[in-house]
């Protein structure tokens, strides 16, 4: 692939289901596709404090063969219009569609891109010039933030939308370092771009 040249930059890398549309379980349909309220009210702040937004999101349903990859390429051309439409953008959408106990052969092995392995934000940092060390994670689930950890990032944020409330109350019981949990996505995002100065 063609590197991106711009200038280093922080990151906020986003979950997709539960965290910027609804969760609508294994999404298929574009017509399932449904963002947050303040999801782009969200992003464009985050733009304007100057970070990339990377969407980074498991699609296991690929290889449980509930739907093809076209369909989860599909489902993000429909996000990105419909936050383009309202004057926001995420920069690049990756996804893993992999999962070792899937149907689909060649995608049903232990990868290095499935979350919480850092296989998408080394990714992201090898095409964009991505300053690891002041981005952030957002999820809803534990994944997440383990995502945030095993990727070396500043945090991670686990909202409480999507499976967020569950996951809330297993990280109650076993905290990881460097997370916070938050009512949903622009709460984080608020965070993230008051916290920015400090660092
Ligand atoms: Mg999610
Ligand atoms: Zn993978």
């Amino acid at each position: 692939m063609v590197r991106v040249k711009k200038k280093r930059k922080p990151a906020v890398f986003l979950d997709r289901d539960g965290t910027l549309i609804h969760d609508a379980g294994f999404l298929s349909k574009v017509s399932q596709i449904k963002l947050f309220p303040d999801a782009v009210k969200a992003l464009k702040l985050l733009r304007e404090a100057g970070f990339y937004l990377f969407v980074v999101s498991n699609q296991s349903g690929v290889a449980r063969g509930y739907f093809p990859e076209s369909s989860v390429k599909k489902a993000n051309q429909k996000i990105q219009s419909l936050l383009k439409s309202r004057g926001a953008k995420i920069d690049r959408y990756f996804y893993c569609p992999h999962y070792p106990q899937g149907n689909v052969k060649s995608l049903s092995r232990v990868c290095v891109c499935r979350k919480p392995a850092p296989g998408m934000v080394k990714e992201a940092a090898k095409l964009y010039p991505v300053d690891l060390k002041r981005s952030f994670m957002v999820g809803d689930k534990i994944d997440d933030l383990l995502l945030a950890k095993s990727a070396k990032l500043a945090g991670g944020f686990l909202v409480r939308t999507g499976k967020g409330r569950k996951s809330a109350k297993v990280l109650a019981a076993r905290p990881i370092k460097g997370s916070e949990v938050v009512p949903n996505l622009l709460s984080a995002v608020r965070k993230i771009v008051s916290s920015k100065g400090l660092k």
